[in-house]
């Protein structure tokens, strides 16, 4: 049912996070195989049961009173589900989903042609609604609250400005970045989301899940592996899971023992916590070079060979958020974990350091 808007998805294969194993974003040609990962059903998306419930109860509602809900925002880190649930929500309505993200919209005036076509009912699924320009911003919040949108004829002074009615139709808004839309465009949300990352036991069954639809036959154990190495985020377990599968494609495995889970990952340098070359690179200069810390993010950096804003955004907030480091307002320390995790000894006063 989805019908595309040109030029949609946003091209993230440019930047270091999309060669990673183990990166939050789509990799390679994941948003295409991503699709038959993707739960039709509410009662099919794993985990998250609070949000669930929540927005089980706003759509039953809706389609009592056989009006369109409210516009939704979904806020949350990539690969927890946003685009998933977007997908869900209309299908439940049994309503067209129209998909679009900020980047994409570069003029008001795309936006514009985009709400002039909508028909009742139907969902716009606006993905890193942050990004949105100024401008269409604008255009946004009075089309979401007044289904009205203003359109621009002709040019110059003699431009004429024609107030066009739209149909009712439902703003699905998602973000990486809640803290940057702007408050107007926030208050027009009637609900609002936050995703979390999930916790090992709802991966092992989103695994699972997976497991049976790309035909793959874990023994008992293969999905606690992998959920601990996918850093709570389902499109991680769903690309360490492809993995495993080519790994038992080529062995001729009828099972994948958590063994042979181990080995593959190991190839890609996963390792048992879900940290890879890059994040063991961080945390080793830190003990190793630095003494455990603390150290400023330029050195650390300079020591390891890779750009600042890299270490800053794609390793540290993954190794903050399991306790293998914690910033502080000296620099970078290692914690005990870390020093544990990298079979090395910590000196006694490694929690004084913090
Ligand atoms: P986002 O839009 O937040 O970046 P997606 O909705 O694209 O994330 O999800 C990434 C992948 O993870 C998809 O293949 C999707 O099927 C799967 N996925 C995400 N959340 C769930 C869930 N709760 N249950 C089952 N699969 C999920």
């Amino acid at each position: 049912m989805a019908r595309e808007t040109p030029d949609i998805q946003e091209n993230e294969s440019a930047n270091e996070e999309s060669l990673r194993m183990v990166s939050s974003a789509p990799i390679g040609n994941e948003p295409v195989s991503d699709e038959e990962l993707r739960p039709q059903t509410l009662s099919n998306f794993i985990g998250q049961p609070r949000l669930k419930a929540q927005l089980q109860l706003f759509l039953d509602a809706a389609k009592k009173r056989a009006v369109p809900p409210d516009h939704i925002l979904l806020a949350g880190p990539p690969g927890l589900g946003k685009t998933t649930l977007a997908m869900i929500v209309a299908n439940e309505l049994e309503v067209p989903i129209r998909v679009t993200s900020g980047p994409a919209i570069q003029h008001a005036g795309d936006l514009a042609s985009i709400l002039s076509s909508l028909d009742s009912g139907e969902v716009l699924f606006i993905d890193e609604i942050h990004r949105l320009p100024r401008a269409a911003e604008e255009l946004l919040y009075i089309a979401m609250e007044d289904f009205r949108v203003d359109v621009m004829v002709g040019k110059g002074p003699g431009a004429t400005s024609i107030p066009l009615t739209l149909p009712r139709f439902t703003v699905i808004g998602a973000t990486t970045r809640e803290g940057m839309l702007p408050a107007p465009l926030r208050a027009r949300f009637g609900f609002t989301a936050h995703l979390d990352f999930y916790p090992h036991e709802e991966l092992e069954r989103l695994i699972e899940r997976s497991s049976v639809v790309l035909d793959i036959k874990l023994a008992q154990g293969s999905a606690r592996q992998l959920s601990l190495r996918s850093r709570g985020t389902p499109r991680i377990a769903n690309r360490l899971l492809r993995r495993v599968r080519d790994w038992a494609i080529v062995h001729d495995l009828g099972e994948v023992e958590p063994d042979d889970v181990e080995q593959a990952l190991a190839l890609y340098q996963v390792d048992s916590e879900g940290l890879d070359r890059l994040d063991l690179a961080v945390l080793d200069a830190i003990v190793r070079r630095f003494d455990g810390g603390p150290v400023g993010l330029n050195n650390l950096s300079a020591m390891i060979g890779e750009e600042a804003e890299t270490v800053e955004t794609v390793c540290e907030p993954y190794l903050v958020r399991e306790g293998f480091l914690v910033r502080t307002p000296r620099g970078r320390v290692a914690t005990e974990k870390a020093w544990k995790h990298l079979g090395i000894q910590p000196p006694d006063d490694v929690n004084k350091l913090f």
